[in-house]
């Protein structure tokens, strides 16, 4: 299940909420979601692969245009889409393109109207006539993502499209993203969430050492940006800004492992 739509909709609200776990990191800025992200949800009677996408939008360079190709694979690969739109702002230019794309796919979607939070009723009636008549989508489902509200009603709707398969993973993975990979997404996350501007677009995180000790787990990273200025912001005021973004992360990351972690940050 391929869950797209524009930047900043709520597509990894929705799949970490459908997954009942934090995979996929938040923050209210675009280019988030770099990559493509698996979350395998266990049921009873079915294994759902739900796939996380970066938003999709008209690439303005190398990153964005890597992206675009994410979205498009993620496209190709799922049975079904779903497709993402945020209530509170209706149907934008960049959510036609979605469903231009959507289209093209000849893949069978449906349409989630997420942040119903934020929106009346009287509102959403409106917008719903509007996308009924796009007659693109098997159904339209408001939600709120962050809340929880409807969740349980897109996911069944989810297992009516699903065609059989194999369960292709094992009860206990949840995700083939690496420890380091998702330690790096929740370090990139609190820095993406202190900075502004061009910051967090031009942030990447490595991990350099992951050491299990007795009572801690050790883990150095190293923060990349692209130019000198950014590196002056991100470290602050005398350290202030590394200082805040470290303690931040370090209680995602001891979240994450369950035990208390120990984590240092450089920055490049
Ligand atoms: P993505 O770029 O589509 O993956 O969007 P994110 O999941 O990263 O969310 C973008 C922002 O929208 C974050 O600040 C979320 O907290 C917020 N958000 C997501 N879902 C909802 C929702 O249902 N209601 C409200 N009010 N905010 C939401
Ligand atoms: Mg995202």
């Amino acid at each position: 299940v391929g869950i797209v739509g524009r930047p900043n909709v709520g597509k990894s609200t929705l799949f970490n909420r459908l997954l009942g776990e934090k995979i996929a990191i938040v923050t209210p800025k675009q280019q988030t979601t770099r990559g493509r992200i698996l979350g395998v949800l266990n049921l009873p009677n079915a294994q759902v692969l739900f796939l996380d996408s970066p938003g999709l939008h008209q690439p303005q360079h190398a990153l964005g245009r890597y992206m675009l190709e994410v979205v498009k694979a993620v496209m190709s690969e799922a049975d079904v889409l779903v497709a993402m739109i945020d209530a509170r702002a209706g149907i934008t230019a960049d959510d036609e393109r979605v469903f231009t794309r959507i289209r093209q796919s000849g893949r069978p979607a449906l349409l989630v109207l997420n942040k119903a939070d934020t929106v009346r009723k009287p509102k959403l009636l409106p917008l719903l006539e509007r996308c009924a008549r796009l007659n693109l989508f098997r159904e339209l489902i408001p939600v709120s993502a962050l809340l929880g509200d409807q969740v349980d009603v897109l996911l069944a709707s989810i297992l009516t499209l699903l065609p059989e398969g194999p369960r292709w993973y094992e009860e206990g993975q949840r995700t083939d993203q690496t420890l380091e990979q998702r330690i790096s997404e929740l370090i990139r996350e609190q820095i993406m969430l202190a900075t502004f501007e061009e910051v967090p677009g031009a942030v990447a995180v490595q991990i350099d050492t992951l050491e299990s000790r007795e009572r801690v787990t050790a883990i150095q990273a190293t923060a990349m940006v692209e130019r000198q200025g950014q590196k002056a912001i991100l470290i602050g005021k005398g350290g202030s800004m590394m200082k805040k973004i470290g303690t931040e992360a370090r209680a995602e990351l001891e979240r994450l492992l369950g035990r208390k972690v120990h984590l240092e940050i450089w920055v490049k």
